[in-house]
């Protein structure tokens, strides 16, 4: 394929990612942004292995193949509660392949002489330094996630002047590597420093931050993309990169707002967070326990009923009952509308997905500030698989969770909390909703206990 066609593609397919993105930022056009993004990836990857510089093609194809059919069967089998782990364990595969092109780049770039060396080494270093940064703090997101590693946050004494010296040691380090005085040793130095680091930075966040910290991780994995792209000479991938990291910062900076978190803070992996001085353990007294005949009494007599979805509601699929259930109020002449926390589930947009799923209409589904004024004038809520989302222990200070706004559901005549035991949420905090007066306790998996009640109904 001669260069112009290869730029003319190029262009095409960059044109199909802003429209892909731009697709994805509402949910009745998201369908279509995904098209848009898949076909500029088939033009792009088409393009590249067409173009002169690309040989081998057969070794290209082979590996394409293995990868495509790994990636087939992972997509098919993965559970959408399990989305997070998959998309944390493919950044580190982004992170990993920046910091090896990073030292193929390095071993193997022809020759570079002056101002063009050093902008190549600065390239090589940066590229290895996010790359590697990425690797490991994907992999501990992925543990976090999966429940494979605890999810509290590390608090290594001095964390942030170990991370004040990473951030010195590497400037050391680039300086040494661009002067040439210390060749390839900066730059394993480099790696094992940033390897440790990007551990600590990820180990070091809650787990009720996690939300960030996979936005963050996908923006460092566009950057490390970018970066390669410049090692390569590939605009495609530094136009892809960009997109992908400056989006990426986006959604972790609006994550953080939603949050009441400092972004900087999130970054840095905790800087400058309050010490964490209780996990809500105390005895809160005693609960009540419900039924299935009596919340479906409860739900006759109301006239307005707010559903508060979680992670729980996803684990159980229990989103088509309760969109059966939010049919048969609205057609008793009921207000049944939805309250979403910006971090409700385990990925964002988790719970506005599922209930699209089950054709629960969109003008019902409200953001947390859209219905949070509401909640004092509602009769009924139901919280169905939500914990740290409505966990008043976060209005208090000394626990992880402290200081995220929360949807204040036991301001409401009544709630009701489906979930299967007296259990904490994801960050380990136990709530204290359980116990008020006003709550009373569905136990049981979701799904059975919302398809009970519309036996009752
Ligand atoms: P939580 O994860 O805090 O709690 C979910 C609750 O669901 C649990 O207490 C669990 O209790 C219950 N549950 C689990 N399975 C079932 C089932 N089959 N039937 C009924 N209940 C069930 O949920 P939230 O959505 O309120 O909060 C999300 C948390 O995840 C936040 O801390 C957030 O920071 C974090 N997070 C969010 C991400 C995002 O992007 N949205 C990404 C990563 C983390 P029990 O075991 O007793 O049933």
């Amino acid at each position: 394929m001669s260069q112009g066609l290869i730029t003319a593609a190029y262009i095409i397919a960059a044109i199909l990612f802003i429209a892909s993105l731009n697709g994805l930022s509402s949910q009745e056009s998201a369908r279509k942004g995904n098209l848009f993004g898949i076909l500029g990836m088939i033009i792009a990857v088409i393009a590249t292995i067409a173009s002169s510089q690309v040989s081998g093609l057969g070794y290209i194809t082979v590996a394409m193949a293995i990868g495509a059919g790994i990636g087939v069967r992972l997509a098919l089998k993965v559970e959408m509660t399990s989305m997070p782990e998959l998309i944390a364990i493919l950044h580190s595969f982004v992170g990993l392949a920046a910091a090896f092109i990073g030292f193929n780049s390095y071993l193997d770039h022809g020759i570079l002489l002056g101002a063009a060396k050093t902008i190549h080494d600065v390239e090589v270093f940066l590229g290895i330094f996010i790359g590697a940064v990425t690797f490991t703090g994907s992999i501990v997101a992925f543990g976090k996630l999966s429940g494979k590693v605890n999810s509290s946050a590390l608090s290594l004494p001095g964390k942030n002047w170990i991370n004040l010296a990473v951030v010195a040691s590497t400037a050391f380090l680039l300086v040494g590597f661009v002067s040439g005085d210390m060749g390839i040793t900066a730059l394993i130095i480099m790696t094992v420093i940033a390897l440790a680091f990007g551990w600590h930075l990820v180990a070091s966040i809650g787990g009720a931050d996690m939300p960030v910290v996979v936005s963050m991780l996908n923006s460092y994995s566009g950057w490390a993309a970018a970066a390669t792209g410049f090692m390569l000479a590939n605009d495609l991938l530094i136009i892809t990169g960009a997109l992908v990291g400056s989006s990426g910062a986006i959604l972790s900076y609006i994550m953080c707002k939603a949050m009441n978190r400092s972004f900087v803070s999130v970054i840095l992996g905790g800087f400058g967070n309050e010490a964490v001085t209780q996990t809500g353990d105390q005895d809160y007294g005693s609960h009540y326990e419900t039924n299935a005949k009596e919340v479906a009494d409860a739900l006759n007599a109301a006239k307005n009923v707010v559903i508060v979805p979680g992670y729980g509601m996803a684990v159980a699929q229990a989103q088509y009952p309760v969109a059966e259930i939010t049919k048969r109020l609205r057609a008793k002449g009921k207000n049944v509308r939805f309250g979403i926390h910006p971090v409700a589930g385990r990925l964002p947009g988790h719970m506005n997905v599922l209930l699209a799923e089950a054709k629960v209409p969109y003008d019902i589904v409200l953001e947390m500030d859209e219905i949070n004024d509401d909640l004092k004038d509602t009769d009924v809520v139901l919280v169905i698989g939500a914990n740290d989302t409505v966990n008043p222990a976060a209005n208090e200070p000394g626990t992880p969770i402290s200081g995220m706004p929360v949807l204040s559901v036991w301001e409401a005549e009544k709630v009701v909390v489906f979930k299967r035991s007296m259990g904490a949420g994801y960050a380990g905090v136990q709530n204290p909703l359980f116990f008020n007066d006003n709550s009373e306790m569905l136990l049981g998996d979701a799904k059975a206990s919302v398809d009970a009640i519309l036996q009752n109904m």
